[in-house]
């Protein structure tokens, strides 16, 4: 990978490209690393500024949403006369999702359809249109490694697996038709001339276990299987990425756990973690892997969809970074992560129950909010959203924006 001495040049530069964005940051949402390997102190050309403008850097974006967490309210909004539509609910959020390269969502929830009953809290299953409304929004990766992974039995996973594989152009993580399909796929995606490789985990099933016959069913976090895992998958990719369904729900704080895995994934060189499952967002920190490079830690986005009701979890984050490529004297080319955003979103839906919909939070506005179902039980404005936003993501020194309480 070779990332050690970018990441060094990148931090020379960060406060000086900090000053330079802090319009785009006003704009977008708020910044949390933003790095570039052909930025100079005093617009000198870089032998790695000269190689972009020949066009041999390549380079993709990457976005990623936490938890889509459909209760059956939402199930019963999307109900029309002919089907479920769940695609007016992505329509706001879709130009962020389009406009990336690869896309990553954690499907919280089962999808199966109505053989295996509809159904919310505890025990959640949805229609299969909601995998068709993410296919449309966007989304190219789709997590399944939750806790929700076997609420309705063996059978009801089959039949997820079974959709996705209709959707050959849609890579989803975390449950396995066999084992010998568990062992010898390797998920990698191979964009603009990068290959990337993803892997996923679930801390466990809400206690349900896996059938004995069948424990490569759902991917649950075990250092032994993930080490092998892991360490395979590297060496076929240039950039590796690991979803990880962990933490405590509705803790702003990564737990003891969260952290040692964090540091197992940077010790297996993993370069950029996706984690979910707290329904509340978690700050986002860098960890020192042995070769020298970083490993880029989301600890949590959040809710990306649900009808959740405290503001804490109707908030949530979308994580995009870019991912580029530099050719350097020799192989190994440089891979890394060259920026870095996070970008507020909310969930709307009206006081009847209808409307549901995610929007960026920078397009939301006190009158959504006036209507939203959980003004009914407290006032609340669109400052809160935004300050907890920051209070969450500015921590341990990481930059933010300054100007991110202004949107109200
Ligand atoms: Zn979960």
């Amino acid at each position: 990978m070779g990332a050690v001495s970018t990441y060094r040049k990148l931090a020379a530069v960060l406060p000086i490209i900090k000053n330079k964005m802090r319009k785009f940051v006003f704009l977008t949402g708020l910044l949390i690393l933003l790095a570039s390997s052909c930025a100079t102190r005093n617009g000198a050309v870089t032998k790695t500024e000269k190689q972009l403008r020949q066009g041999k850097q390549t380079s993709l974006s990457l976005i990623a949403a936490g938890d889509n967490l459909i209760h059956i309210e939402i199930i019963k909004d999307a109900k029309k006369e002919t089907g479920y539509d769940f695609k007016p609910c992505y329509s706001e959020i879709k130009p962020y999702i389009k406009n990336a390269d690869i896309a990553f969502i954690n499907q919280e929830t089962l999808i199966a359809g109505e053989t295996y009953g509809f159904s919310g809290y505890p025990l959640f299953n949805g229609p299969k249109e909601i995998g068709e409304a993410l296919v449309d929004a966007g989304f190219d990766v789709v997590n399944h490694a939750t806790n929700h992974a076997m609420d309705k039995g063996e059978r009801a996973v089959f039949e997820v697996i079974d959709f996705w594989e209709k959707q050959p152009q849609i890579l989803m993580l975390g449950l396995h038709r066999d084992a010998q399909s568990r062992s010898e796929t390797k998920s990698v995606i191979q964009k603009n001339n990068i290959r990337i490789g993803w892997l996923a985990y679930t801390y466990g099933a809400n206690g349900i276990p896996l059938p004995k016959d069948k424990p490569y069913l759902v991917s649950l976090i075990d250092e032994a299987v993930m080490a092998k895992e892991i360490d395979e998958l590297r060496l076929l990719c240039d950039f590796l990425i690991v979803s990880m369904h962990w933490g405590d729900e509705y803790e702003h704080t990564p737990n003891k756990r969260q952290r040692e895995l964090a540091v197992f994934l940077a010790q297996h060189k993993v370069d950029l973690v996706i984690g979910h499952h707290p329904h509340v967002i978690q700050p986002v920190e860098e960890f020192a892997r042995p070769d020298g490079g970083k490993t880029l830690v989301f600890f949590s986005l959040g809710n990306f969809f649900s009808s959740q009701k405290e503001t804490p979890t109707i908030l949530g984050a979308l994580s995009r970074v870019t991912i580029t490529k530099t050719p350097d004297k020799a192989p190994p080319e440089q891979v890394v992560i060259t920026e870095a955003e996070i970008i507020p979103i909310i969930t709307h839906y009206d006081i009847d129950n209808i409307g549901y919909k995610v929007y960026p939070l920078a397009g939301y506005t006190p009158e959504l909010l006036d209507s939203h179902k959980i003004s009914l039980s407290k006032k609340t404005t669109i400052t809160e959203f935004y300050t907890l936003f920051s209070k969450v993501f500015n921590q341990n020194g990481l930059p933010s924006s300054s100007n991110a309480s202004k949107k109200d």
